[in-house]
Protein backbone atom coordinates (compact mmCIF):
# COMPACT_ATOMS: atom_id res chain seq x y z
CA UNK A 1 0.00 0.00 0.00
CA UNK A 2 1.57 3.54 0.72
CA UNK A 3 1.70 5.42 -1.78
CA UNK A 4 2.09 3.57 -5.03
CA UNK A 5 -2.23 2.60 -5.38
CA UNK A 6 -2.90 6.69 -5.64
CA UNK A 7 -3.83 7.93 -8.55
CA UNK A 8 -0.69 9.30 -11.22
CA UNK A 9 -0.20 12.81 -9.87
CA UNK A 10 2.65 15.55 -10.95
CA UNK A 11 3.23 16.78 -8.10
CA UNK A 12 6.32 17.35 -6.50
CA UNK A 13 6.25 15.70 -3.39
CA UNK A 14 5.54 12.52 -4.86
CA UNK A 15 7.82 12.65 -7.75
CA UNK A 16 10.26 13.58 -5.16
CA UNK A 17 9.29 10.34 -2.85
CA UNK A 18 10.11 8.12 -5.56
CA UNK A 19 13.19 9.31 -6.39
CA UNK A 20 14.47 9.22 -2.73
CA UNK A 21 13.42 5.91 -2.26
CA UNK A 22 16.33 4.79 -4.81
CA UNK A 23 18.69 5.88 -2.20
CA UNK A 24 16.87 6.01 0.89
CA UNK A 25 15.19 3.21 3.35
CA UNK A 26 11.74 3.69 3.74
CA UNK A 27 9.52 3.21 6.73
CA UNK A 28 5.39 3.38 6.25
CA UNK A 29 3.37 5.01 9.26
CA UNK A 30 -0.11 3.73 6.67
CA UNK A 31 -1.24 1.12 9.07
CA UNK A 32 -0.68 3.30 12.51
CA UNK A 33 -2.59 6.20 10.78
CA UNK A 34 -5.44 3.66 9.77
CA UNK A 35 -5.90 2.14 13.33
CA UNK A 36 -6.24 6.13 14.46
CA UNK A 37 -8.51 7.07 11.71
CA UNK A 38 -10.75 3.53 13.07
CA UNK A 39 -11.13 4.34 16.09
CA UNK A 40 -12.11 8.38 15.11
CA UNK A 41 -14.72 6.68 13.02
CA UNK A 42 -15.80 4.51 15.84
CA UNK A 43 -15.88 7.11 18.28
CA UNK A 44 -13.35 6.11 20.53
CA UNK A 45 -11.06 9.49 19.35
CA UNK A 46 -12.61 12.42 19.04
CA UNK A 47 -11.99 15.05 16.10
CA UNK A 48 -9.92 17.46 18.65
CA UNK A 49 -7.98 14.54 20.07
CA UNK A 50 -6.78 13.80 16.54
CA UNK A 51 -6.97 16.90 15.16
CA UNK A 52 -4.39 18.81 17.27
CA UNK A 53 -1.65 20.59 15.01
CA UNK A 54 0.35 23.05 16.66
CA UNK A 55 -0.14 26.29 15.29
CA UNK A 56 3.71 26.61 14.61
CA UNK A 57 3.21 23.29 12.37
CA UNK A 58 -0.15 24.71 10.28
CA UNK A 59 2.16 27.76 9.39
CA UNK A 60 4.50 25.62 8.50
CA UNK A 61 2.27 23.30 6.35
CA UNK A 62 1.12 26.81 5.05
CA UNK A 63 4.25 28.25 4.23
CA UNK A 64 6.18 25.26 2.73
CA UNK A 65 3.83 22.43 2.09
CA UNK A 66 2.97 20.63 -1.01
CA UNK A 67 -0.32 19.63 -2.05
CA UNK A 68 -0.67 16.10 -0.69
CA UNK A 69 -1.93 13.33 -3.70
CA UNK A 70 -5.38 12.78 -1.63
CA UNK A 71 -8.09 14.44 0.42
CA UNK A 72 -7.80 14.50 4.31
CA UNK A 73 -8.93 11.71 5.84
CA UNK A 74 -10.59 13.12 8.85
CA UNK A 75 -12.84 16.40 6.98
CA UNK A 76 -11.92 15.06 3.23
CA UNK A 77 -10.86 18.72 2.41
CA UNK A 78 -8.03 19.14 -0.31
CA UNK A 79 -6.12 21.23 2.13
CA UNK A 80 -3.93 18.12 2.90
CA UNK A 81 -0.24 19.04 2.98
CA UNK A 82 3.26 17.48 3.03
CA UNK A 83 6.22 18.63 4.73
CA UNK A 84 9.89 17.40 5.92
CA UNK A 85 11.51 17.22 9.28
CA UNK A 86 15.10 16.61 8.77
CA UNK A 87 17.41 14.92 11.82
CA UNK A 88 20.49 13.90 12.07
CA UNK A 89 24.42 14.64 13.36
CA UNK A 90 25.84 16.43 10.18
CA UNK A 91 22.91 18.68 9.91
CA UNK A 92 23.57 21.67 12.55
CA UNK A 93 21.58 23.75 12.66
CA UNK A 94 18.95 22.53 10.41
CA UNK A 95 18.38 19.58 12.79
CA UNK A 96 14.61 19.66 13.37
CA UNK A 97 13.61 22.47 11.09
CA UNK A 98 10.67 21.99 8.68
CA UNK A 99 11.29 22.09 5.01
CA UNK A 100 9.68 21.89 1.48
CA UNK A 101 9.51 17.60 0.77
CA UNK A 102 11.66 17.24 -2.25
CA UNK A 103 14.73 19.63 -0.49
CA UNK A 104 14.50 17.92 2.49
CA UNK A 105 15.13 14.25 1.19
CA UNK A 106 17.52 15.24 -0.93
CA UNK A 107 19.57 16.92 2.22
CA UNK A 108 18.64 14.20 4.01
CA UNK A 109 19.92 11.66 1.16
CA UNK A 110 23.16 14.18 1.54
CA UNK A 111 24.59 14.40 4.60
CA UNK A 112 22.84 10.87 6.22
CA UNK A 113 20.36 11.99 7.67
CA UNK A 114 16.53 10.90 8.71
CA UNK A 115 13.85 12.40 6.80
CA UNK A 116 9.87 12.26 8.09
CA UNK A 117 7.33 13.22 6.28
CA UNK A 118 4.45 14.87 8.10
CA UNK A 119 0.39 15.28 6.56
CA UNK A 120 -0.96 17.91 8.29
CA UNK A 121 -4.64 19.66 7.01
CA UNK A 122 -4.83 23.63 7.10
CA UNK A 123 -8.42 23.13 7.23
CA UNK A 124 -9.36 20.68 10.33
CA UNK A 125 -5.55 20.69 11.52
CA UNK A 126 -5.46 17.04 11.38
CA UNK A 127 -1.89 15.91 11.39
CA UNK A 128 0.30 12.52 11.20
CA UNK A 129 3.63 11.04 10.39
CA UNK A 130 3.65 9.67 6.77
CA UNK A 131 6.69 8.17 5.93
CA UNK A 132 10.19 8.63 7.20
CA UNK A 133 13.33 7.98 4.98
CA UNK A 134 16.85 7.02 6.59
CA UNK A 135 19.90 7.67 4.62
CA UNK A 136 21.16 4.24 3.82
CA UNK A 137 25.05 3.64 3.26
CA UNK A 138 26.21 2.64 0.30
CA UNK A 139 27.33 -1.27 0.18
ZN1 LIG B 1 -8.88 17.98 7.39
Amino acid sequence: MGWEPAPPSPGRARKALHAARRGLGVVDYTLAKRALLREFHQGLLSRLEICDAHPELLRAARYLGTQAPHPCPVCDASELRLLAYVYGDGMNRDNGRAFEVGEALSMAAGRGAACYVVEVCTGCSWNHLSEAFAARSAG
